[in-house]
């Protein structure tokens, strides 16, 4: 199978590590441009968007980041990885740093102080069967969308899964339910995106 980094400077590695396993990859562990110049593609887990992305300097990996997304290398981020795709955060840090990629705006912790936590059953396009039980943990929402982002999944009027092109983004954690159809949607995203070949 194409082999998968995971981004791991903070966040649920071990979790994506075992739904891309079960999802016919080759999970790796990525904290090094050296080892993110040998993925297929990446994902970016769940934790502290500002803190992953202070890690992300001081690790020197945001610019080679940002040009393995121009160069089209696909990414899929959950919960902090989704904000760290957006182009631009609500109610982030100032000056919190974005890897960027899809055009979208993000609201951080847009459920409020209150709705912490909550799960949900949501119909996601492209995962096939049931809908997908989706557990979001001081999740973002996407506030503002352009033209090339596909909505999949909604929660209310919000749109909490998104493609474009070859990068995807969920405000949920999928790695935590044993369900792993969301994982299998990036991995076929990885082997028709032809990146790297
Ligand atoms: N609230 C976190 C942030 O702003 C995201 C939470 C999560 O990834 N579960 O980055």
């Amino acid at each position: 199978g194409p082999r998968i980094g995971i981004l791991a400077l903070q966040g649920d590695v071990r979790e994506h590590a075992r739904a891309l396993t079960d999802a016919g990859a080759v999970p790796v562990a990525v904290r090094r441009e050296s080892e993110l110049a040998e993925v297929d593609g990446l994902v970016l887990p769940g934790g502290e968007s500002t803190t992953i992305g202070r890690l992300l300097r001081v690790f020197e990996l945001l610019d080679p980041l940002r040009a393995k997304v121009a160069a089209g290398l696909p990414v899929f981020g959950s919960c902090a990885g989704m904000i760290l795709l957006a182009r631009d955060v609500v109610d982030g840090r100032p000056d919190q740093p974005l890897i960027g990629g899809l055009d979208m705006v993000v609201r951080r912790n847009a459920f409020g102080r209150q709705v912490d936590s909550f799960e949900a059953d949501l119909d996601v396009v492209g995962v096939p069967g049931p809908p997908v039980h989706a557990v979001f943990i001081r999740a973002p929402w996407v506030e503002k969308a352009g033209g090339a982002v596909e909505v999949l999944a909604r929660v209310a009027e919000a749109p909490v899964a998104v493609r474009q092109g070859s990068l995807l983004a969920t405000a949920f954690h999928p790695e935590l339910t044993g369900d792993f159809r969301v994982h299998r949607l990036f991995v076929d995203v990885v082997r028709s995106s032809g990146f790297g070949r």
